[in-house]
């Protein structure tokens, strides 16, 4: 009996032995089985079947390289080094950045020799690189499916409409499009409690399940003041390939200018020949320029395309830069913290042509946005401005009959409660 115990003693402590042993030697062997993170994949992927493979999915680390990690999954240098240069012209694979996940789909059998190196840049991009065959190596770029799924979103305007957006959950891409969209016909400093909004958008799912952010706002109404800004994106110029928004009648929403220079700030103070201000005595002292406040660090857009005339430090306007934009029109922005284009360049409508800063003769950081016209200062929240071109005759009807249906969709999302997607953020 004693022996017996003993025996078995011996056993337990062999079967031990070998079992670390034959552990140790594996590891050595095949270094790679460390950081291999197999989820429960989904059978296909990339295009393969994943069945068919040992796979290893993981994130390019700091000293990895693709030479490292094919020699890692059994991979001679030779052919290495074939495959790097039958496939430089796809993916130069000095590329791969630290962070991003591949997988290796290897052999099942007791080789694993890879097979497929998979590279994803992004959610949705991928390259892959096929060296299964004997014969020579190739790769190609190509992208997960994705699937489009269609929402709507409604608000009411309590302060700002970058707070109204959030309180509804919805993310930022979207008050900026919106006010991308609205630039030229809402003026976003100047919204009413009880301006209200309703959008279609369509969000991307990768996998159909992955959130991948939002493609796009298909169509919207901006109720400002009691009065509907409808707005639909369509493809106005197949050739061109030009997309843009218009409204219900086919006006577009541009017109020549920006209504401000400075996405979600404030007007602190408008135009005013009549100012009187206390520090000089309540004297008149006339501000021919309005002023946007924002923080300081805030991109300054060019409000319309045009040629920078002046770029320059002078006095009280501190840095400012001015922009010629016809023989009628140009636009100054003064106490910019920097500005980011010189004299004589051309510059396009949205165009960051400086930061707001605090420069010159100024209280608190923000934009003196000056406006001439003829060579005299203006207020621009008073000119008539001219519209640009409506969508082309020919494809008015077909364009009238497109929106239809979307501006029925769009009249009957209700306003409350607030539908809300909180996947959004
Ligand atoms: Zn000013």
């Amino acid at each position: 009996m004693k022996i017996f115990m003993k025996m078995q003693k011996i056993a337990w402590l062999t079967i031990l032995f070998i079992g670390l042993y034959s552990c140790k030697k594996e590891e050595e062997k095949a270094p790679i089985i460390v950081k291999q993170e197999i989820k429960v994949a989904p059978k296909y992927e990339f295009g393969f079947n994943l069945d068919e493979f040992d796979v290893v999915v993981d994130t390019i680390r700091s000293g990895d390289s693709f030479g490292k990690i094919l020699f890692e999954n059994h991979i001679g240098f030779g052919k290495i080094e074939e495959i790097v240069q039958a496939t430089k012209d796809t993916f130069n694979v000095k590329r791969l950045n630290v962070g991003k996940r591949y997988t290796v789909l290897r052999s099942k059998d007791s080789i694993q020799k890879a097979q497929y190196f998979i590279y994803q840049s992004n959610k949705i991009e991928y390259v892959v690189f096929d060296f299964a065959s004997d014969s020579i190596s190739k790769a190609y770029t190509a992208k997960k499916p994705i699937k489009l799924v269609e929402k709507t979103a409604s608000g009411a305007i309590t302060s700002s409409l970058s707070e109204s957006l959030d309180t509804a959950g919805l993310n930022i891409y979207i008050s900026h499009e919106l006010s991308d969209i609205y630039a030229w016909s809402i003026d976003f400093f100047r919204l009413q409690k009880g301006d209200t909004y309703k959008i279609i958008y369509t969000e991307r799912y990768i996998d159909d399940s992955i959130y991948a952010g939002i493609k796009e706002i298909k169509s919207a109404v901006f109720v400002h003041n009691k009065i509907p800004f409808y707005a639909f994106d369509y493809k106005s110029d197949v050739v061109e390939g030009i997309t843009d928004y218009y409204d219900e009648t086919g006006k577009t929403l541009r017109s020549q200018f920006l209504k401000a220079p400075v996405k979600f700030s404030r007007i602190s103070s408008r135009y005013n020949l009549k100012r009187r201000i206390k520090y000089y005595g309540n004297r008149i002292r006339p501000h021919k320029g309005t002023d946007f406040a924002a923080p300081i660090g805030t991109p300054i857009l060019a409000t319309a395309s045009g040629t920078v005339t002046e770029s320059t430090r002078r006095g009280g306007n501190g840095k400012y830069v001015k922009i010629r934009h016809n023989g009628t029109y140009s636009t100054q922005y003064l106490h910019m913290r920097k500005q980011n284009v010189k004299k004589g360049q051309t510059v396009k409508q949205g165009d960051v042509i400086g930061w707001i800063g605090m420069t010159g003769n100024t209280g608190g950081p923000h934009v003196c946005y000056r406006f001439w016209k003829n060579g005299r200062q203006v207020d621009p929240l008073r000119e008539k401005l001219p519209a640009a071109k409506p969508i082309k005759e020919a494809l008015k009807a077909e364009y009238l009959t497109y929106i239809q249906p979307l501006k029925a969709q769009l009249d009957s999302i209700k306003f409350e409660p607030i539908e809300i997607n909180k996947n959004n953020n």
